[in-house]
């Protein structure tokens, strides 16, 4: 137990966060669009390619990517910083999230000269967006038994056919990187699966949005019939998807975005009760947030500085998450309450759409980037209990 949590090192922002946080709060002050409350709830699910290219514009989408390929060569703390102020203000950061966050830095890692230098200045310059392709109609949590396959050509390319789901923006990204399977069967597992890119435009592949319960299509089902990809989609080697994907999760799992996906509500409730000082007696539950909030957020920052010292702390990043997205779902369920419990606060209607929106999608918070469940198997080995 203890040699899981001693990996939590208490870790201080660098000095030079301070002055980068300025910049970003003065980059949002002109550049963020005017949004009512139950938008700005989108933030991280919410697609705006032209905020995104004017982030990019800045030098902030493949903000730790190297200069010689367009990044910012900024460390994994000064991304934390411009992730909190996005995500606090609810900016609309779904376009260039993924690229940012795990396709270009698995690139950077297992990518060849080529595949860098194709890519990364694309993502960079907000040109190139990424969806994951990992989860599958019959394989979800259990990763490993993809069927999406992947068959060599006589050429040294690829054609793969199979079905990927629940595809965050596949819709509107120009790339997927997908797990798949480049040889054996389902028997063999996580030995003969391989990650290719592909372009979406190419003949063969299908996208189908689904319509989520609060109305939004942001996620779809991707078919691929026959679709012929060059030898250079493979990345990395052939057979260490598993791997990689794993490298990937650590990235995906440990960030601000999984502390605060209802930061938007909770600001917005505690505009209203400075406007309702009767409904004060809510200040005792805010309060009781706020110190959660600063607990997980020392958590994540623990995490990042271990990401900046180049490790992989995927277990950690577990433990992140599913605290993260616990705190994250209570704040509707609390905010429920308290305006069940105040009609005074209920009659604020941006507040009351806010709270109808966050309600509706909250559950997917404990599913996608891994079930609550798989988390917690994850950190049991972690704590050698299974
Ligand atoms: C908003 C959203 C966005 C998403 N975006 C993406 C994306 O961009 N790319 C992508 O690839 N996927 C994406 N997903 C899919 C997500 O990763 C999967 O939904 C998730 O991994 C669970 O898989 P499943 O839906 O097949 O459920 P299942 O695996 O069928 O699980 C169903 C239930 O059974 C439980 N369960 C399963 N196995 C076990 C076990 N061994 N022990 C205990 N309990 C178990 C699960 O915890 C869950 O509660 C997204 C999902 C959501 C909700």
């Amino acid at each position: 137990m203890t040699s899981l949590l001693s990996t939590f090192q208490l870790t201080a922002l660098p000095p030079v966060a301070a002055a980068f946080r300025r910049e970003v709060k003065a980059f949002l002050a002109e550049h963020l669009p005017e949004l009512p409350p139950e938008k700005r709830a989108r933030s991280w699910m919410g697609f705006n390619a032209g905020f995104s290219r004017a982030l990019a514009g800045r030098g902030w989408v493949g903000i730790t990517l190297p200069a010689q390929y367009g990044g910012a060569g900024l460390d994994p703390f000064s991304r934390f910083v411009l992730v909190e102020e996005l995500l606090a203000c609810g900016a609309p950061v779904s376009a260039h999230w993924i690229a940012d966050r795990q396709s270009g830095p698995l690139i950077l890692r297992y990518g060849s000269d080529e595949q860098k230098a194709f890519y990364l200045p694309r993502i960079c310059k907000g040109g190139a967006f990424f969806c994951i392709g990992m989860s599958e109609p019959n394989s979800g949590s259990d990763l490993a038994s993809v069927a999406t396959r992947a068959v060599p050509e006589p050429d040294g390319g690829w054609r793969l056919n199979g079905r990927k789901i629940w595809t965050t923006n596949a819709d509107r990204c120009h790339y997927m990187l997908a797990l798949v399977r480049t040889s054996g069967n389902a028997e063999d597992r996580q030995r003969g699966l391989s990650q290719v890119i592909v372009d979406l435009s190419a003949p063969g592949v299908t996208v189908r949005p689904i319509h989520d319960l609060a109305g939004d299509a942001h996620f779809s089902e991707v078919s691929f019939e026959d679709v012929m990809l060059p030898a250079q989609a493979l990345v990395g080697r052939e057979g260490s998807g598993w791997e990689q994907v794993n490298a990937e999760l650590a990235f995906e799992r440990s960030g601000p975005e999984r502390l605060y996906s209802s930061v938007v509500l909770l600001d917005t409730w505690i505009a209203a009760l400075r406007r309702v000082p009767e409904a004060r007696r809510d200040t005792v539950t805010i309060g009781r947030l706020a110190a959660r909030l600063a607990v997980l957020r020392a958590m994540s920052l623990a995490v990042t500085a271990r990401l900046a010292a180049g490790e992989s702390p995927v277990v950690e990043a577990a433990l992140v998450k599913d605290l993260g997205t616990e705190f994250e779902q209570s704040i509707p369920a609390l905010a429920e309450a308290a305006l069940g419990a105040d009609p005074q606060l209920a009659a604020d209607p941006g507040l009351y759409r806010t709270l109808a929106y966050v309600s509706q999608v909250a559950p997917s918070y404990s599913l996608r980037g891994g079930t609550r469940e798989i988390l917690r198997g994850m950190i049991a080995r972690g704590l050698g209990l299974r």
